[in-house]
Order: structure tokens, then C-alpha cells, then sequence
């Protein structure tokens, strides 16, 4: 009866594995927005400097402040951040 149970247990855990593996597969081909450039070492979550949103890299908006890389989650929120730190 143990060994039932411990064989469920590892076969729920393979199942959600392999959910978020395709899960993951899909949300890194995109629905096609964003042209696919980069690595896939930009698959990894980042923090909005901006709204402090969390968003993944790829899927972010590149920018340069100050001579440093800064990736935002819009457009939008790279606009305010600069009128920011420009503004007074
Ligand atoms: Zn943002």
C-alpha cells in the first residue's frame, strides 16, 4: 500500500514536471509579438526597475541608462523611468 502511494507521489511529480517543461517550451516560442533574438540564458525572471513587476527577460524591453543595461517590462515603463531620473 506504501509503495502505491510513494509510486503516485512520483508519478504526480513527473506529471507537473513535464507540464512546466512544455509550459515553459511554449512561453519561450512566444505568440510571435517579439522577433526571437538572444540566448536562451534570457529565459531568466528580472525585476522592473520601473513598477517592480517581474517579468522574464526576453519578453522585456532592452535599454541603456547611463552606459548600463537595464531591461524594463514596457515601453512605458522605460519612458517614466528616464523622465525620472532626468526630471526634477
Ligand atoms: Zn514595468
Amino acid at each position: 500500500m506504501v509503495r502505491l502511494l510513494v509510486f503516485a507521489i512520483l508519478v504526480w511529480g513527473v506529471y507537473h514536471f513535464v507540464k512546466k517543461l512544455i509550459r515553459a517550451y511554449f512561453d519561450s516560442m512566444g505568440p510571435g509579438q517579439h522577433p526571437r533574438q538572444g540566448t536562451d540564458l534570457d529565459a531568466e525572471m528580472i525585476q522592473d526597475p520601473q513598477c517592480g513587476a517581474y517579468f522574464m527577460k526576453q519578453k522585456g524591453v532592452k535599454k541603456v541608462v547611463d552606459g548600463k543595461v537595464v531591461y524594463f517590462c514596457s515601453q512605458q515603463c522605460y519612458e517614466r523611468y528616464r523622465q525620472r531620473r532626468s526630471g526634477k
